[in-house]
């Protein structure tokens, strides 16, 4: 009889925005009057249209495929040189950064692409994650195997290394004691919103090329940092070639979270022994994915012409005002608020020693407004609570102004 993958029966149930929801609709209809008035800034997904240039650009490619001659059918298991080029000039190259058009896989998203790397490597590595973590890099891995047992008390893997981040180190992962073999950094991160300077990445590339474990880069909001001394990328560090892989992504820069198109790259000097990387994921794409949209390729062309790319970074622009606006406006009225600046999401602590959830119904009772609990994204987020700046800019101004009068009346 056939038998399932029993590692999947391992998973927790992923009860952080099942919870949201549920609490929402509770509140919804023991307060039918004051629904309305609710502000949503839990929120990880933009809302801002596409920028018209890369509308423009979507339905010129649909035309390309309704004429014989424009036609395209199975794109590239990679990408078209098109987009790949331009890539490797303007995120890469342009940035100092060596990476050629023959490094960069492009994809349907980096979520895809986060999750599905670590198949290329051994079922006996362990890996090592920040804490609090985006779910993807944990959950892909208990699906592999490679994670040991659930502590349900403590919420952590048994056989996952854990790198708290919290306000007693300044948000940044101290070196583990025991060592990993894939290393997992989200920078600028998600969910606290804060990231690393050039100097402390540095010290990351150095480690990895010393104890011979890979660094594996989800650099999504990359488009959001505003600061001189934040890298761009892993490979404004020197070394990063021989150590490290970088996701990236369209979403949260263009608005594609419903477009869908990403991409990862794998410097061809990464090595296991003797093996390249880059050889094992080319294998990896060409077997189990059959190249990204014509149409979407297009469109992420378009968000490095010159009218593209400046709609896009007005979008981000957008967002990062509004999280501009809760980080001041809460650090003014008292609030305890880490990250924003290079980064779409505020980190906050927690009032009066509530935990996450507890500080959840607070906010939503007194103030009508919904953020994310910090506990959701692991043991040492508790404590904590997410704010995104990708609501619009009323309600943020309005949310902040509730916060505000709430402190103020205590
Ligand atoms: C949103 C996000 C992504 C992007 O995922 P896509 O699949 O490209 O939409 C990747 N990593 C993190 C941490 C994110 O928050």
């Amino acid at each position: 009889m056939v038998k399932i993958n029993e590692n999947y029966l391992k998973l927790p149930g992923s009860y952080l925005f099942s919870t949201i929801a549920k609490k929402i609709a509770a509140y919804q209809e023991a307060n039918p009057d004051k629904a309305e008035d609710m502000i949503r800034l839990g929120i990880g997904d933009v809302t801002l249209p596409i920028a018209p240039a890369i509308v423009e650009a979507i339905h010129k490619a649909a035309d390309d495929m309704g004429r014989a001659e424009t036609f395209h059918g199975y794109a590239p298991d990679m990408g078209y040189a098109f987009l790949r080029e331009t890539i490797a000039q303007r995120d890469y190259k342009d940035r100092g950064c060596r990476i050629e058009a023959d490094e960069i896989f492009v994809s349907d998203g980096s979520k895809s692409d986060c999750g599905n790397i670590q198949e290329i490597f051994s079922h006996d590595n362990r890996i090592a994650v920040c804490d609090p973590v985006y779910p993807v890099y944990v959950d892909s891995n208990v699906m592999a195997g490679r994670t040991g047992e659930y502590d349900t008390e403590a919420g952590i893997w048994s056989n996952v290394i854990y790198m708290p981040c919290t306000a007693d180190n300044c948000f940044v992962p101290e070196l583990p004691k025991e060592t990993p073999d894939l290393i997992y950094l989200c920078i600028p991160n998600n969910p606290t919103g804060t990231t690393l300077t050039r100097k402390q990445l540095k010290v990351w590339v150095d480690y990895a090329n010393r104890v011979g474990a890979v660094i594996l880069y989800d650099g999504a909001y990359e488009a959001y940092i505003s600061e001189e001394d934040v890298p761009h990328s892993i490979y404004e560090i020197e070394g990063a070639r021989t150590c490290a892989i970088e996701f990236r992504s369209f979403s949260k820069k263009a608005g594609f979270t419903g477009v869908r198109l990403g991409f990862t790259v794998v410097p061809k000097d990464l090595k296991c022994g003797n093996v390249m990387l880059h050889a094992l994921w080319a294998r990896r794409h060409g077997t189990k994915f059959n190249g990204a949209p014509y149409i979407e390729q297009r469109a992420a062309e378009a968000v490095y012409s010159q009218e593209g790319h400046k709609q896009v970074m007005e979008q981000v622009a957008y967002y990062k005002k509004n999280t501009r606006v809760i980080y001041d406006g809460l650090k003014e009225a008292g609030y305890t608020v880490f990250g924003g600046v290079n980064s779409p999401y505020v980190w906050l602590k927690t009032d009066d020693g509530m935990n996450s959830w507890e500080f959840f119904d607070y906010l939503l009772e007194n103030a009508r407004v919904v953020g994310t609990p910090g506990s959701g994204f692991g043991p040492s987020g508790e404590g904590y609570f997410r704010l995104t700046g990708f609501g619009t800019y009323e309600n943020t101004v309005k949310a902040v102004m509730r916060m505000k009068a709430l402190k103020r009346k205590k």
